[in-house]
């Protein structure tokens, strides 16, 4: 297994119930580190720009707005094999579907409003981390 980061993301519909600490919590417990952290308001543009590649899906305009409808935190995991890690202690897109324990399972409202993004391989998480951080800001 690799030591890798990756691009992680609380979205609105869990910084509007105030669940970072417990989503943070559950990162740290599965051997993820905070390497890089952040709070902000996602502007319609940075959201299209992050979801470019879903920019045909039918559900692309409800995801923007999702996304810039309240603050989200963005955050640098690292650890070993993290990326493959952290998806697993998200569990799956939708929450019906979602394993028992994952984050998603227990917190996420909808498919869309599913609590956090984890980057899905090496070359999107060295992209996804790029977009949101400078090198100066990610301190292991
Ligand atoms: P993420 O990229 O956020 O980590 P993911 O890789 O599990 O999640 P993707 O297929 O990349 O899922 O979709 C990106 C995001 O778009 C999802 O996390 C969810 O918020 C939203 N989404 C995906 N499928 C749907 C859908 N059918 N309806 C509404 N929203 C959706
Ligand atoms: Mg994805």
């Amino acid at each position: 297994m690799a030591f890798e980061q990756t691009l992680s993301i609380i979205k609105p519909d869990a910084t509007r119930r105030n669940l970072t600490g417990q989503i943070v919590a559950r990162f740290e417990a599965a051997g993820l580190r905070v390497v890089a952290q952040k709070r902000m308001r996602l502007s319609t543009e940075t959201a299209e720009a992050f979801y470019n590649v879903h920019k045909a899906r039918p559900f692309f305009r409800g995801l923007v707005e999702f996304m810039t409808s309240g603050p989200v935190v963005v955050q640098v995991l690292e650890g070993e094999g993290a990326i493959a890690k952290n998806r697993e202690v998200m569990g799956a897109t939708d929450p019906a579907k979602a394993a028992a324990g994952t984050i998603r399972k227990d917190f996420a409202e909808s498919i869309e409003a599913n609590s956090v993004h984890g980057s899905d391989a090496p070359e999107t998480a060295r992209e996804e981390i790029r977009f949101f951080f400078s090198e100066l800001e990610i301190v292991g």
